[in-house]
């Protein structure tokens, strides 16, 4: 890869379109893939469907067994391809910031699920608002979907659902309404419930479906589909179920929170989209509105279980059927044709490590080896302030050691942590962040994974086949590296007026960069990309504690 300007290789890095990038017109439609094929009525609705954690090696092999149902549907009417994610970021914040915004951490200033905040000496969730009880997209640099749509001034309305709140406010950005389950009242949140929403969750209320038993819909067909045992070797089991079926809600400590872990997480999820169409009036005039769907259920279950476990398997199966269902319905409200239609994911996951011969390491272990390398130099002391993917922040005690001191304090850090089996590679943030521009190849990719303010001191990346979890949250597998099986997930286009053709039985060979999402979706929507809107302002420093 050559050096390039940062937004010129955003622009350029796809197959697809340069609409939206300097030089080109945004009005024009895009060519290739995406493109429109046959005319069929003015859209009115875009939807992106967001399967967290879903990559593509696991969908490819499962692909020849879905038949019949929603997934060929989509095989039908749209096109298949890859998608590579730009960073090793691929975690669940980053990779929706990423879908609605088009920006990388670099970008987006969206480091992980959660970081260190080195002013605020505490840890911040990647959507939580410091001043105020509801979450938001405080910490996010740029703007996203929901602010394109704004921006656009058309009246056109920007909707997201999703169990989790941090998928479903980063696709939107400060603009739209984000709806996410709130699990400490059982039931669906956004910073203002409007009144359908509401009635909504009345008649519908997510507290029935505390005593849910998850069971297979075909335990012999999953034996057969998947070729290996329930409980096979490393299924741990997910929000308290443990690695067999059948899965009862009630029988774990938080019911609340295992519904996040079972396919009736994603029924709720489709449920609620489609109730938005109603409430909202979504797809109602020939102004395409935005519909932002994310099924976190399927990340947990694959954390649980594996991508290769009975769990898996059957809520492949029954989201098959779930798709057919809300793919049905989009044509009942919104008209056949009428609507526009984008399924991928905001990160890939692993192999089990039991397959892929790696190994799990935990985050404290990874902690507890930075803070004894830093003691062997400082002295008895807490050095570390947090060791979370990607990177590794010194504490405020060690920041505050005479600047001499600190090169060979870090140098020492990066030792202990390069002992370990598991993990690849170690580096400097300031060796890699800011001006990515002017950098190449891996430090390329590496750079746009940092955020030269943001970012902690120390970045580390996984080595093949291993994945990281917290001590007290153990994961059959987990996701957050730059190996290619987090990088690659399925991208399925249903562009507006597409004509069906047979299903496809194999993905297209050119690989959509996944910083073209945004891009593709504000064509189809008729809006400026976000990419090529003015930045959201800075959010003032944070208060010294
Ligand atoms: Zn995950």
């Amino acid at each position: 890869m050559t050096a390039m300007p940062y937004r010129r290789f955003l622009c350029a890095a796809a197959a697809l379109a340069l609409a939206g990038c300097p030089g080109h017109k945004t009005s024009q439609p895009p060519s290739g893939p995406g493109s429109p094929a046959s005319a069929t009525g003015p859209n009115r609705l875009v939807v992106l469907l967001v399967i967290d954690q879903w990559p593509a090696w696991a969908f490819e092999h499962k692909r020849p067994m879905l038949v019949g149902g929603g997934f060929e549907r989509l095989l039908r009417e749209g096109e298949w391809h890859r998608g590579r994610h730009p960073s090793p970021a691929t975690l669940t914040a980053p990779g929706h910031a990423l879908l609605g915004t088009g920006e990388p951490p670099a970008g987006s200033g969206i480091l992980a699920n959660q970081w260190w905040h080195r002013d605020l000496e505490k840890i911040v969730k990647s959507v939580e608002d410091p001043d105020g009880p509801v979450s938001s997209a405080r910490w996010l640099r740029v703007p996203a979907l929901g602010d394109a749509i704004a921006a656009a001034g058309t009246g056109a309305k920007a909707v997201s659902v999703s169990l989790k709140d941090r998928a479903a406010i980063l696709m939107l950005g400060r603009s739209g309404l984000a709806i996410w389950y709130d699990k400490t009242k059982v039931t669906w949140t956004a910073k203002e419930v409007p009144p359908w929403l509401a009635a909504h969750a009345a008649a519908h209320p997510i507290a029935a479906h505390l005593r849910d038993v998850w069971t297979p819909l075909d335990p012999a067909k999953l034996a057969q589909l998947s070729g290996i045992a329930d409980n096979a070797p490393g299924e741990l089991g997910e929000s308290g179920f443990g690695p067999t079926f059948p899965h009862a809600a009630a029988d774990t400590k938080d019911p609340a929170e295992a519904i996040n872990a079972m396919p009736i997480g994603n029924e709720l999820v489709l449920g609620t989209a489609l109730a938005a169409i109603d409430g909202e009036k979504l797809g109602a005039d020939d102004v395409p509105d935005l519909l932002a769907v994310s099924l976190s259920a399927h990340d947990l279950v694959g954390h649980g279980w594996g991508h290769e476990s009975w769990e898996m398997w059957d809520m492949t199966l029954r989201l098959d059927q779930q798709l057919a269902a809300f793919l049905a319905a989009l044509d009942a409200k919104v008209g056949p044709g009428r609507w526009s239609l984008l399924v991928t994911s905001d990160h890939g996951a692993a192999p089990m490590t039991e397959v892929a011969r790696g190994g799990r390491i935990t985050t404290e272990s990874l902690k507890d080896a930075a803070n004894r390398a830093a003691i062997a130099e400082l002295g008895p002391g807490e050095w570390i302030a947090s060791a979370k993917y990607p990177t590794v922040f010194l504490s405020a005690a060690a920041r505050a050691k005479p600047a001499k001191d600190l090169p060979v304090v870090m140098k020492k850090i990066m030792y202990a942590l390069r002992s370990f089996p598991g993990i690849e590679r170690v580096g400097l943030t300031t060796d890699f962040a800011g001006r990515c521009d002017t950098r190449t190849g891996d430090a390329f990719e590496i750079c746009m994974m940092l955020d030269p303010e943001r970012s902690g001191e120390i970045f580390y990346m996984p080595r093949r086949g291993w994945v990281l979890h917290d001590a007290a949250d153990p994961t059959a597998t987990a996701h957050g590296s730059g190996n290619d099986y987090d990088r690659f997930v399925p991208v399925i286009m249903l562009p507006p007026k597409r004509t069906p053709h047979a299903p496809l039985e194999k993905v297209d060979d050119a690989t959509i960069y996944m910083v073209r999402i945004s891009t593709v979706l504000a064509h189809w929507l008729g809006v400026t990309p976000p990419t090529s809107l003015p930045r959201e302002p800075q959010p003032p420093p944070a208060p010294a504690p």
